[in-house]
Protein backbone atom coordinates (compact mmCIF):
# COMPACT_ATOMS: atom_id res chain seq x y z
CA UNK A 1 0.00 0.00 0.00
CA UNK A 2 1.38 3.49 -1.24
CA UNK A 3 1.66 6.00 1.36
CA UNK A 4 3.39 6.42 4.70
CA UNK A 5 2.76 4.24 7.68
CA UNK A 6 2.41 5.26 11.68
CA UNK A 7 2.26 3.25 14.45
CA UNK A 8 -0.01 4.53 17.29
CA UNK A 9 0.94 3.13 20.68
CA UNK A 10 -1.38 4.15 23.74
CA UNK A 11 0.34 1.95 26.95
CA UNK A 12 -1.34 1.61 30.58
CA UNK A 13 0.31 -0.17 33.23
CA UNK A 14 -0.47 -3.39 32.33
CA UNK A 15 -1.63 -3.15 28.78
CA UNK A 16 -0.34 -2.04 25.01
CA UNK A 17 -3.38 -1.01 22.85
CA UNK A 18 -1.89 -0.50 19.08
CA UNK A 19 -2.74 0.31 15.57
CA UNK A 20 -0.79 0.51 12.40
CA UNK A 21 -2.41 3.68 10.55
CA UNK A 22 -1.58 4.06 6.14
CA UNK A 23 -2.32 7.84 5.54
CA UNK A 24 -4.18 6.97 2.84
CA UNK A 25 -6.52 4.16 4.32
CA UNK A 26 -9.33 4.62 6.78
CA UNK A 27 -9.00 1.02 7.85
CA UNK A 28 -5.84 -0.22 10.02
CA UNK A 29 -3.74 -2.75 8.62
CA UNK A 30 -2.85 -4.10 11.85
CA UNK A 31 -4.03 -3.33 15.33
CA UNK A 32 -4.60 -5.58 18.70
CA UNK A 33 -3.96 -5.15 22.08
CA UNK A 34 -1.63 -6.83 24.68
CA UNK A 35 -3.38 -6.95 28.31
CA UNK A 36 -2.03 -8.22 31.49
CA UNK A 37 1.18 -7.30 30.99
CA UNK A 38 3.77 -9.22 33.59
CA UNK A 39 0.78 -12.15 34.58
CA UNK A 40 1.06 -15.40 33.69
CA UNK A 41 -2.09 -14.73 31.34
CA UNK A 42 -0.95 -12.03 29.57
CA UNK A 43 -2.40 -12.53 26.35
CA UNK A 44 -1.71 -10.19 23.03
CA UNK A 45 -5.42 -9.90 20.56
CA UNK A 46 -4.75 -8.69 17.24
CA UNK A 47 -6.42 -8.22 14.26
CA UNK A 48 -4.21 -7.97 10.29
CA UNK A 49 -6.00 -7.84 7.42
CA UNK A 50 -9.42 -8.56 8.60
CA UNK A 51 -8.76 -11.61 10.57
CA UNK A 52 -8.66 -12.36 14.45
CA UNK A 53 -5.30 -13.55 16.46
CA UNK A 54 -4.48 -14.70 19.95
CA UNK A 55 -1.37 -15.55 21.63
CA UNK A 56 -0.39 -16.35 25.20
CA UNK A 57 2.69 -13.34 26.13
CA UNK A 58 2.65 -15.87 29.34
CA UNK A 59 4.37 -13.04 31.89
CA UNK A 60 5.60 -11.13 29.13
CA UNK A 61 6.52 -7.50 30.15
CA UNK A 62 6.20 -4.31 27.77
CA UNK A 63 8.79 -5.09 26.18
CA UNK A 64 8.61 -8.28 25.36
CA UNK A 65 5.33 -7.40 24.23
CA UNK A 66 6.93 -4.95 21.33
CA UNK A 67 9.31 -8.00 20.28
CA UNK A 68 6.23 -10.05 19.47
CA UNK A 69 4.73 -6.94 18.15
CA UNK A 70 7.84 -6.01 15.64
CA UNK A 71 7.84 -8.72 13.25
CA UNK A 72 3.93 -8.29 12.48
CA UNK A 73 4.16 -4.28 12.30
CA UNK A 74 7.21 -5.24 9.65
CA UNK A 75 5.28 -7.54 7.91
CA UNK A 76 1.53 -4.95 7.90
CA UNK A 77 3.75 -2.31 6.56
CA UNK A 78 5.88 -3.72 4.41
CA UNK A 79 9.04 -3.36 5.88
CA UNK A 80 8.68 0.91 5.50
CA UNK A 81 7.78 2.42 9.01
CA UNK A 82 7.50 6.21 9.13
CA UNK A 83 6.80 7.29 12.71
CA UNK A 84 5.59 6.20 16.10
CA UNK A 85 2.61 8.14 17.87
CA UNK A 86 2.37 7.10 22.03
CA UNK A 87 -0.73 8.60 23.52
CA UNK A 88 0.23 10.26 26.84
CA UNK A 89 -2.74 11.04 28.67
CA UNK A 90 -1.09 14.28 30.93
CA UNK A 91 1.06 17.16 29.44
CA UNK A 92 0.71 19.48 32.42
CA UNK A 93 0.46 23.25 31.01
CA UNK A 94 3.70 22.68 29.09
CA UNK A 95 2.56 21.53 25.71
CA UNK A 96 0.09 22.94 23.88
CA UNK A 97 0.56 19.96 20.38
CA UNK A 98 1.94 17.08 19.67
CA UNK A 99 5.78 17.29 20.72
CA UNK A 100 8.75 14.62 19.43
CA UNK A 101 9.92 12.32 22.01
CA UNK A 102 13.42 13.87 23.12
CA UNK A 103 15.28 13.28 26.66
CA UNK A 104 14.04 16.90 28.07
CA UNK A 105 10.54 16.17 26.65
CA UNK A 106 10.45 12.90 28.83
CA UNK A 107 11.81 14.29 31.59
CA UNK A 108 8.39 17.43 31.47
CA UNK A 109 5.95 14.47 30.79
CA UNK A 110 7.81 12.32 34.20
CA UNK A 111 7.10 15.73 35.96
CA UNK A 112 3.60 15.85 34.76
CA UNK A 113 2.99 12.58 36.80
CA UNK A 114 2.32 14.11 39.97
CA UNK A 115 -0.83 15.40 37.86
CA UNK A 116 -1.76 12.26 36.53
CA UNK A 117 -0.20 9.04 38.95
CA UNK A 118 -1.61 6.31 37.50
CA UNK A 119 -1.75 7.27 33.40
CA UNK A 120 1.58 9.04 33.00
CA UNK A 121 3.97 6.60 34.07
CA UNK A 122 2.38 3.51 32.60
CA UNK A 123 2.69 5.62 28.92
CA UNK A 124 6.43 6.11 29.75
CA UNK A 125 6.58 2.51 29.76
CA UNK A 126 5.75 2.11 26.96
CA UNK A 127 7.56 5.23 25.46
CA UNK A 128 11.27 3.26 27.30
CA UNK A 129 9.85 0.03 25.65
CA UNK A 130 9.03 1.50 21.95
CA UNK A 131 12.55 4.18 22.02
CA UNK A 132 14.74 1.12 23.06
CA UNK A 133 13.18 -1.21 20.18
CA UNK A 134 13.41 1.38 17.38
CA UNK A 135 16.15 3.33 18.29
CA UNK A 136 16.38 4.95 14.62
CA UNK A 137 12.69 6.20 14.42
CA UNK A 138 11.11 9.16 15.17
CA UNK A 139 8.77 9.05 17.78
CA UNK A 140 6.42 11.77 19.08
CA UNK A 141 3.94 12.10 21.95
CA UNK A 142 0.50 13.34 21.52
CA UNK A 143 -1.14 14.62 24.74
CA UNK A 144 -5.00 14.38 25.82
CA UNK A 145 -4.26 17.24 27.78
CA UNK A 146 -2.79 19.44 24.58
CA UNK A 147 -6.23 20.46 22.46
CA UNK A 148 -7.16 21.78 25.85
CA UNK A 149 -4.33 24.77 26.20
CA UNK A 150 -6.74 27.07 24.35
CA UNK A 151 -8.44 27.40 27.36
CA UNK A 152 -9.01 30.84 28.65
CA UNK A 153 -7.95 31.29 32.37
CA UNK A 154 -11.80 32.22 33.37
CA UNK A 155 -12.77 28.54 32.31
CA UNK A 156 -9.00 26.60 33.36
CA UNK A 157 -8.90 28.59 37.15
CA UNK A 158 -10.50 26.99 40.32
CA UNK A 159 -11.30 29.45 42.62
CA UNK A 160 -9.07 28.49 44.99
CA UNK A 161 -6.20 30.36 46.56
CA UNK A 162 -3.90 31.85 43.67
CA UNK A 163 -0.66 30.13 45.44
CA UNK A 164 -2.43 26.64 44.06
CA UNK A 165 -2.04 27.36 40.72
CA UNK A 166 0.75 29.30 40.31
CA UNK A 167 3.25 26.94 42.84
CA UNK A 168 1.35 24.42 42.16
CA UNK A 169 -0.73 23.80 38.40
CA UNK A 170 -3.94 23.71 40.06
CA UNK A 171 -5.91 24.44 37.15
CA UNK A 172 -8.31 22.34 34.76
CA UNK A 173 -6.48 20.97 31.80
CA UNK A 174 -8.96 18.55 30.26
CA UNK A 175 -8.79 15.50 28.62
CA UNK A 176 -10.04 13.37 25.25
CA UNK A 177 -8.38 15.94 23.41
CA UNK A 178 -7.66 14.04 20.53
CA UNK A 179 -11.51 12.68 20.20
CA UNK A 180 -12.24 16.47 20.53
CA UNK A 181 -10.15 17.84 17.78
CA UNK A 182 -10.61 14.77 15.51
CA UNK A 183 -14.41 14.72 16.11
CA UNK A 184 -14.64 18.71 15.85
CA UNK A 185 -12.73 18.75 12.36
CA UNK A 186 -14.93 16.15 11.24
CA UNK A 187 -18.29 17.65 11.88
CA UNK A 188 -17.13 21.04 9.97
CA UNK A 189 -16.24 18.77 6.94
CA UNK A 190 -19.16 16.73 6.91
CA UNK A 191 -21.29 20.25 7.36
CA UNK A 192 -19.23 21.72 4.62
CA UNK A 193 -18.31 24.74 7.23
CA UNK A 194 -15.06 25.46 7.50
CA UNK A 195 -13.13 25.07 10.98
CA UNK A 196 -11.58 28.04 11.36
CA UNK A 197 -15.20 29.45 11.15
CA UNK A 198 -17.39 26.91 13.13
CA UNK A 199 -18.70 26.32 16.88
CA UNK A 200 -19.54 22.73 17.84
CA UNK A 201 -20.91 20.98 21.27
CA UNK A 202 -18.71 18.01 21.64
CA UNK A 203 -20.32 14.61 23.85
CA UNK A 204 -17.54 12.03 23.94
CA UNK A 205 -19.35 9.63 25.63
CA UNK A 206 -17.56 5.93 26.42
CA UNK A 207 -16.15 4.36 29.95
CA UNK A 208 -14.77 7.91 30.48
CA UNK A 209 -17.20 10.66 29.09
CA UNK A 210 -16.46 14.46 28.56
CA UNK A 211 -18.10 17.24 26.78
CA UNK A 212 -16.17 20.16 25.20
CA UNK A 213 -17.26 23.16 23.56
CA UNK A 214 -15.02 24.04 19.95
CA UNK A 215 -14.68 27.51 18.56
CA UNK A 216 -13.02 27.85 15.63
CA UNK A 217 -11.01 24.44 15.72
CA UNK A 218 -10.22 25.13 19.57
CA UNK A 219 -10.91 24.01 22.85
CA UNK A 220 -12.88 27.22 24.93
CA UNK A 221 -13.88 24.81 27.58
CA UNK A 222 -14.20 21.01 28.71
CA UNK A 223 -15.85 19.01 31.17
CA UNK A 224 -12.82 17.19 32.93
CA UNK A 225 -10.44 18.96 35.42
CA UNK A 226 -6.89 18.56 36.96
CA UNK A 227 -8.06 14.90 36.51
CA UNK A 228 -10.64 12.89 34.62
CA UNK A 229 -12.65 12.73 37.64
CA UNK A 230 -14.50 15.95 37.22
CA UNK A 231 -17.79 16.47 35.10
CA UNK A 232 -19.98 13.88 33.74
CA UNK A 233 -21.39 10.78 35.43
CA UNK A 234 -19.06 7.96 33.76
CA UNK A 235 -18.72 4.03 33.62
CA UNK A 236 -17.09 3.65 37.51
CA UNK A 237 -16.12 7.62 37.80
CA UNK A 238 -19.14 9.76 39.96
CA UNK A 239 -18.29 13.11 37.92
CA UNK A 240 -19.02 16.21 40.09
CA UNK A 241 -19.88 15.59 43.86
CA UNK A 242 -19.62 18.19 46.38
CA UNK A 243 -16.21 19.19 47.28
CA UNK A 244 -17.03 18.28 50.66
CA UNK A 245 -18.24 14.59 50.35
CA UNK A 246 -14.52 13.41 51.32
CA UNK A 247 -14.81 15.34 54.69
CA UNK A 248 -18.07 13.85 55.65
CA UNK A 249 -17.26 10.09 54.53
CA UNK A 250 -14.02 10.49 56.55
CA UNK A 251 -15.99 11.79 59.06
CA UNK A 252 -18.92 9.89 59.26
CA UNK A 253 -17.46 6.65 58.16
CA UNK A 254 -13.53 7.21 59.10
CA UNK A 255 -12.71 6.48 55.54
CA UNK A 256 -9.20 7.32 53.93
CA UNK A 257 -8.09 9.83 51.48
CA UNK A 258 -6.89 6.35 49.36
CA UNK A 259 -10.45 4.16 50.15
CA UNK A 260 -12.45 7.70 49.23
CA UNK A 261 -10.43 7.77 45.80
CA UNK A 262 -11.04 4.48 44.69
CA UNK A 263 -14.91 5.02 45.90
CA UNK A 264 -15.32 8.03 43.65
CA UNK A 265 -12.98 6.12 40.63
CA UNK A 266 -13.78 2.93 40.37
CA UNK A 267 -17.20 2.23 42.45
CA UNK A 268 -19.37 5.17 41.47
CA UNK A 269 -21.13 6.30 37.99
CA UNK A 270 -23.20 4.12 36.16
CA UNK A 271 -22.06 1.05 38.34
CA UNK A 272 -22.18 3.10 41.90
CA UNK A 273 -25.68 4.11 40.72
CA UNK A 274 -27.29 0.83 39.29
CA UNK A 275 -25.29 -2.18 41.62
CA UNK A 276 -25.15 -3.80 38.12
CA UNK A 277 -22.74 -2.64 35.80
CA UNK A 278 -20.72 0.43 34.16
CA UNK A 279 -22.02 -0.87 30.84
CA UNK A 280 -24.47 1.61 29.47
CA UNK A 281 -25.25 -1.37 26.90
CA UNK A 282 -25.72 -3.67 30.03
CA UNK A 283 -28.12 -1.02 31.75
CA UNK A 284 -29.85 -0.34 28.96
CA UNK A 285 -31.17 -3.99 28.44
CA UNK A 286 -31.60 -4.07 31.99
CA UNK A 287 -33.98 -0.50 32.17
CA UNK A 288 -35.74 -2.19 28.90
CA UNK A 289 -36.71 -5.09 31.19
CA UNK A 290 -37.86 -3.53 34.29
CA UNK A 291 -34.59 -2.71 36.57
CA UNK A 292 -35.52 0.57 38.26
CA UNK A 293 -32.04 1.18 39.19
CA UNK A 294 -30.90 0.73 35.91
CA UNK A 295 -33.27 2.91 34.66
CA UNK A 296 -32.57 5.67 37.39
CA UNK A 297 -28.53 5.34 36.72
CA UNK A 298 -29.54 6.16 32.79
CA UNK A 299 -31.57 9.14 33.95
CA UNK A 300 -29.10 10.64 36.08
CA UNK A 301 -26.73 10.17 33.26
CA UNK A 302 -28.40 11.83 30.72
CA UNK A 303 -29.43 14.96 32.89
CA UNK A 304 -26.40 15.21 33.61
CA UNK A 305 -24.80 15.12 30.64
CA UNK A 306 -27.60 17.95 29.17
CA UNK A 307 -26.66 19.73 32.34
CA UNK A 308 -22.72 19.49 31.21
CA UNK A 309 -24.02 20.73 27.38
CA UNK A 310 -25.98 23.69 28.53
CA UNK A 311 -23.08 25.17 30.89
CA UNK A 312 -20.48 24.13 28.17
CA UNK A 313 -22.61 26.76 25.68
CA UNK A 314 -21.35 29.64 27.66
CA UNK A 315 -18.51 29.12 25.82
CA UNK A 316 -19.58 29.41 22.15
CA UNK A 317 -20.69 32.83 20.36
CA UNK A 318 -23.24 30.62 18.51
CA UNK A 319 -24.23 27.00 17.78
CA UNK A 320 -23.31 25.28 14.56
CA UNK A 321 -24.17 21.83 16.02
CA UNK A 322 -24.06 18.87 18.71
CA UNK A 323 -22.10 16.04 18.39
CA UNK A 324 -22.14 12.68 19.77
CA UNK A 325 -19.32 10.29 19.48
CA UNK A 326 -17.24 7.39 22.03
CA UNK A 327 -19.06 3.92 22.38
CA UNK A 328 -22.26 5.52 24.22
CA UNK A 329 -22.70 8.63 21.82
CA UNK A 330 -21.83 6.43 18.93
CA UNK A 331 -24.51 3.69 19.67
CA UNK A 332 -27.37 4.41 22.50
CA UNK A 333 -29.64 6.14 20.25
CA UNK A 334 -31.60 6.27 23.38
CA UNK A 335 -29.12 8.02 25.42
CA UNK A 336 -28.91 10.59 22.74
CA UNK A 337 -32.63 11.20 22.74
CA UNK A 338 -33.21 11.36 26.36
CA UNK A 339 -30.55 14.09 26.72
CA UNK A 340 -31.99 15.76 24.03
CA UNK A 341 -35.37 15.96 26.18
CA UNK A 342 -33.61 17.60 28.84
CA UNK A 343 -32.34 20.68 26.39
CA UNK A 344 -35.60 21.87 25.57
CA UNK A 345 -34.11 25.64 24.99
CA UNK A 346 -31.87 24.08 22.40
CA UNK A 347 -34.44 24.21 20.14
CA UNK A 348 -33.29 20.69 18.38
CA UNK A 349 -35.91 18.79 16.99
CA UNK A 350 -34.47 14.86 16.63
CA UNK A 351 -35.74 13.08 13.15
CA UNK A 352 -35.89 9.99 14.93
CA UNK A 353 -35.57 7.14 12.41
CA UNK A 354 -31.81 9.13 11.67
CA UNK A 355 -31.62 8.98 15.43
CA UNK A 356 -31.90 4.73 15.48
CA UNK A 357 -30.37 4.46 12.15
CA UNK A 358 -26.63 6.21 13.02
CA UNK A 359 -25.31 3.57 15.32
CA UNK A 360 -22.34 1.00 14.61
CA UNK A 361 -19.82 3.23 12.76
CA UNK A 362 -23.00 5.22 10.74
CA UNK A 363 -22.08 8.73 11.09
CA UNK A 364 -24.51 11.50 10.41
CA UNK A 365 -27.36 14.09 11.26
CA UNK A 366 -29.70 12.88 13.32
CA UNK A 367 -31.97 16.40 13.56
CA UNK A 368 -34.80 17.52 11.30
CA UNK A 369 -34.48 19.66 8.69
CA UNK A 370 -35.45 23.23 10.92
CA UNK A 371 -33.74 21.99 13.99
CA UNK A 372 -30.71 23.10 15.61
CA UNK A 373 -28.01 20.54 13.94
CA UNK A 374 -26.95 17.39 15.75
CA UNK A 375 -24.76 14.98 14.68
CA UNK A 376 -23.20 11.13 15.41
CA UNK A 377 -19.83 11.40 14.46
CA UNK A 378 -17.91 8.03 15.59
CA UNK A 379 -13.94 9.25 16.82
CA UNK A 380 -11.18 8.16 15.71
CA UNK A 381 -8.41 8.41 18.24
CA UNK A 382 -5.75 6.64 16.27
CA UNK A 383 -6.12 8.31 13.36
CA UNK A 384 -5.62 11.55 14.84
CA UNK A 385 -2.78 10.50 16.86
CA UNK A 386 -1.40 9.64 13.13
CA UNK A 387 -2.37 12.41 11.27
CA UNK A 388 -0.67 14.55 14.24
CA UNK A 389 2.46 12.55 14.04
CA UNK A 390 2.84 12.94 10.27
CA UNK A 391 2.06 16.85 10.68
CA UNK A 392 5.60 16.50 12.81
CA UNK A 393 7.62 14.15 10.28
CA UNK A 394 6.64 16.77 7.75
CA UNK A 395 7.39 20.10 9.94
P1 LIG B 1 -13.56 3.68 26.11
O1 LIG B 1 -13.79 4.96 26.84
O2 LIG B 1 -13.01 2.60 26.99
O3 LIG B 1 -12.85 3.84 24.78
P2 LIG B 1 -15.88 3.18 24.47
O4 LIG B 1 -15.81 4.48 23.75
O5 LIG B 1 -15.63 1.93 23.71
O6 LIG B 1 -15.03 3.16 25.79
O7 LIG B 1 -17.36 3.09 25.09
C1 LIG B 1 -17.76 2.06 25.93
C2 LIG B 1 -19.21 2.30 26.30
O8 LIG B 1 -19.98 2.28 25.08
C3 LIG B 1 -19.79 1.22 27.22
O9 LIG B 1 -20.59 1.80 28.22
C4 LIG B 1 -20.65 0.43 26.25
O10 LIG B 1 -21.74 -0.18 26.88
C5 LIG B 1 -21.14 1.52 25.31
N1 LIG B 1 -21.68 0.92 24.09
C6 LIG B 1 -21.03 0.25 23.12
N2 LIG B 1 -21.90 -0.23 22.20
C7 LIG B 1 -23.13 0.16 22.61
C8 LIG B 1 -24.44 -0.02 22.12
N3 LIG B 1 -24.67 -0.70 21.00
N4 LIG B 1 -25.47 0.53 22.80
C9 LIG B 1 -25.25 1.21 23.94
N5 LIG B 1 -24.03 1.41 24.46
C10 LIG B 1 -22.99 0.89 23.82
Amino acid sequence: MSGRNILVINSGSSSVKFALVNENSDEFPLQGLAERLGSDDAVLNWTFEGEKHVTSLHGATHKEAFERLLPMVQKASHGSLHGIGHRIVHGGAHFTKATQLRPDVIEVIEAAAVLAPLHNPAGLIGVQASLELYPDLPQFAVFDTAFHQTMPDHAFRYAVPEVLYTDHHVRRYGFHGTSHMYVSRKAAEITNLPVEDSCWLIAHLGNGSSTCAVVNGESRDTSMGLTPLEGLVMGTRSGDVDPSLANHLNRTLGWDLAKIETVLTKESGLLGLSGLSNDMRTLLEASAQGNEKATLAIEVFCYRLAKSLASMSCALPRLDGLVFTGGIGENADIVRSKTIGYLPFFNITLDEEANQRCVRGVAGQISAANSTRVLVVPTNEERQIAVETLALLDA
